[in-house]
C-alpha cells in the first residue's frame, strides 16, 4: 500500500526526538516581550482634570475648558481634540492607538502597542535581555575575529621564517648578520622542513630516502650556505 510505505520512508533523527529547550536568558526575554504586548501603556481617565490650581491655563487647557466646562489647569497639560478627553502631563495622542497614552515614549510596531507610563519598563527589560543575547553572539564573533587574525599573522610570520631557513629564536641572532648561514635559497629552505617528496608535502609524514638523506629532519646537523656553494 502506498501510503504505508510512504509512512515507512520517514525514519525519524535523533534531531527529531530531541525536544527544544530555550535558555533562561530567552524566556526571560520573552517574558518581557509579552508584558510589553499585552500591558496597556497608560490610558487617561474618563473625564480627566487636573487640579492643580497654581500653574497657569495654557490655551489648549482654556479652550477645553470653554468647550466642556471642565476646568484643566495642570502645566504641559492640555485637552485632546480626538479624545474628547483631558490631557495629563507628559501624555501624547497616538495616531496609531487612536487613543491617548500617559507619558507616551513611542509606538513601538515590534510590540504592536504603544510604550508608555505602564509598560515603558518592561520595554527597557525587552530591550536589556534582548540586546545582551546579541552582544554575546557579537563578542563571540569579534573575539574569533582577533584570534583568527592573530593566526593569521603567526602564519605569515612562519611563511617567511622558514623562507628564510629560521627559526623564531635565530630571529634576534640573525640581526646584523648579512647572509644567514642557513639559508640555501627558499626551495631548499623549504625542503629542509617538508622534505623534497610533494605527494607528502601536506601530509605530517617523511619518506624514508628524506629521512635519509635530510640530516635537518634529525636536528642534529644542518647544511650550510658554504656546503651548497661548495
Ligand atoms: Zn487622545
Ligand atoms: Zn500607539
Amino acid at each position: 500500500m502506498p501510503s504505508f510505505s510512504l509512512r515507512m520512508a520517514h525514519s525519524y533523527s535523533a534531531a527529531d526526538l530531541t525536544p527544544f529547550y530555550p535558555s533562561p536568558s530567552s524566556l526571560y526575554s520573552m517574558f518581557c516581550y509579552i508584558r510589553v504586548v499585552l500591558k496597556d501603556p497608560g490610558s487617561v481617565p474618563e473625564n480627566w482634570r487636573a487640579v492643580s490650581g497654581e500653574e497657569s491655563l495654557e490655551v489648549g487647557t482654556s479652550l477645553a475648558a470653554a468647550e466642556d466646562g471642565f476646568e484643566r489647569r495642570s502645566r504641559g497639560g492640555g485637552y485632546c481634540i480626538h479624545c474628547q478627553n483631558g490631557k495629563p502631563p507628559r501624555c501624547h495622542h497616538c495616531s496609531i492607538c487612536q487613543r491617548c497614552v500617559l507619558k507616551m515614549d513611542h509606538h513601538c510596531v515590534w510590540v504592536v502597542n504603544c510604550v508608555g507610563a505602564c509598560n515603558y519598563k518592561f520595554f527597557l527589560l525587552f530591550l536589556v535581555t534582548w540586546h545582551s543575547s546579541y552582544l554575546i553572539l557579537y563578542l563571540d564573533a569579534v573575539l574569533n575575529f582577533a584570534f583568527a587574525l592573530s593566526l593569521l599573522c603567526f602564519v605569515v610570520m612562519h611563511a617567511s621564517l622558514l623562507s628564510s631557513n629560521t627559526t623564531s629564536v635565530e630571529v634576534h641572532e640573525k640581526k646584523g648578520v648579512i647572509r644567514w648561514k642557513y639559508d640555501l635559497g627558499r626551495k631548499k629552505n623549504f625542503e629542509q622542513v617538508f622534505g623534497t617528496k610533494k605527494s607528502l608535502w601536506l601530509f605530517p609524514l617523511f619518506s624514508e630516502d628524506d629521512l635519509e638523506k635530510i640530516p635537518a629532519l634529525h636536528g642534529l646537523e644542518f647544511p650550510t650556505r658554504s656546503d651548497v656553494d661548495a
